[in-house]
């Protein structure tokens, strides 16, 4: 026990502090909410809900309210929160072996690597723990591969908030508090000629989002990729998919890349990879799997027993409960419903990675959706993104969709 804790136990021993199931919700997150300020470092803007469980497409707040999630943990949470499956498998590797250190040989990840293999049509992995470090093994693969460090990406581009990462991230605001970075050269999304005025023989690696999630859900012309392929090509340059928000049947297929039927150099996994356990991935195509060397990187935590387990339960129930294929069908269900109820600017994006743009202020719709039991983000003041869990059903899309129409008719 620690001293705040025991603390915290006289205390209630005092008769001066409740427990926690003394507590009413409301107390419990008005506590919580306190208690973060003065101990986390405070670069997030939170939702002032105090969430305590989860199941399917809901998760529930301290005082027992149900929201249907149509964030998932920001597109993490594919095989919806707790799948029984994932959970069962992260209970069985847990109780046998957590962690090991890559100084050993462990199963679960080569199997996974395996699997994943089959899925991508890439020929090696490397392990990571999050989006942002798959970038930085891609980038890092990139600049070893070709001797060169410049980078092109795209304008609303989002790669991730590492040194590295972050210079591939288009947002100024992101960027310019931490310079210098190595900044991308960023060009107009979904313009190929843009990419062959910039991608050079001085560029190491060319990132791309198969579909653009946190710049508003940005869904390119098919030829897009297959144009960025031929000039990296031309060029001796890495092109690399970023897949973190894409990949696991998000767009209606198993990865995004599948859209335009190119294969990259490199391609970087996270958020859907493991149930909800942090994970990352980088997969190496062919050409560039032994550009790195003994030595050249490495993760303590990198695809661990646990979390490739969780991944491998996860892919499962993916395979099993045909999520990717139920992706497409309610990602299409999602948009017409969309489009017939509700005055948007544009309703856009593949399988259920959806944007909606609206004239309406987006951060206020999501706030008055949240009280309403729907939990929705914005992207921007304009864009609300929708990608909750592949297991979401229609009535749960209607209710969502009843929900937004109601609020954006009563302004
Ligand atoms: C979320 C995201 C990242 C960063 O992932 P983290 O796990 O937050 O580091 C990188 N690229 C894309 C496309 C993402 O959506």
């Amino acid at each position: 026990m620690t001293q705040s804790q025991s603390d915290e136990k006289m205390e209630m021993a005092r008769g001066k502090v409740k427990s926690k199931a003394e507590l009413s919700g409301s107390e419990r997150t008005a506590r919580i909410v306190e208690l973060e300020r003065e101990s986390v470092i405070q670069t997030y803007t939170r939702q002032p809900i105090l969430l305590v469980k989860g199941a399917g497409a809901k998760v529930w707040d301290a005082s027992g309210k149900v929201y249907l999630d149509f964030v998932a943990g920001v597109a993490v949470n594919t095989v919806g929160h707790c799948h029984p499956s994932v959970v069962e498998v992260i209970k069985r590797q847990a109780a046998e072996l957590i962690h090991t250190s890559n100084l050993y040989y462990t199963e679960n990840q080569v199997f996974l690597a395996e699997e994943l293999k089959t899925l991508t049509g890439m020929d090696r992995a490397f392990y990571c723990n999050s989006g942002a470090e798959s970038v930085e093994a891609a980038l890092k693969l990139a600049r070893r591969a070709t001797g060169r460090s410049e980078i092109v990406a795209a304008v609303n581009s989002f790669h991730g908030r590492t040194l590295g990462s972050l210079g591939a991230t288009h947002k100024p605001v992101y960027r310019e508090p931490f310079r210098p970075l190595n900044e991308a050269d960023f060009v107009p999304f979904d313009d190929p000629e843009a990419l062959k005025s910039a991608v050079s023989k001085e560029t190491s690696a060319l990132i791309l989002e198969p579909v653009q999630g946190e710049g508003g859900v940005n869904v390119p012309d098919p030829g897009y990729l297959r144009a960025a392929r031929q000039i990296c090509d031309d060029c001796g340059a890495l092109l690399i998919l970023d897949e973190v928000q894409t990949g696991f049947g998000r767009t209606g297929k198993w990865f995004g890349k599948e859209h335009s039927g190119i294969m990259p150099d490199a391609m970087t996994l996270a958020k859907g990879i493991a149930g909800g356990l942090p994970m990352g991935a980088m997969l190496a195509a062919e050409s560039v799997t032994d550009v790195f060397q003994k030595g050249d990187h490495a993760s303590t935590f990198g695809g661990g027993p646990l979390v490739s387990a969780a991944a491998l339960a996860s892919i499962g129930a993916i395979k099993r409960e045909r999520l990717v294929e139920r992706s497409e069908q309610m990602g299409a269900y999602l948009r017409s419903r969309l489009v017939e109820e509700i005055d948007a600017l544009e309703v856009r994006g593949l399988g259920l990675m959806v944007g909606v743009e609206l004239e309406a202020s987006c951060p206020e719709i999501v706030n008055r959706a949240r009280e309403r039991g729907v939990l929705l983000n914005a992207t921007s003041e304009h864009v609300l993104r929708m990608v909750p869990p592949l297991v979401v059903g229609k009535e749960e899309i209607d209710r969502v969709v009843k929900v937004l129409a109601e609020i954006l008719e009563k302004p």
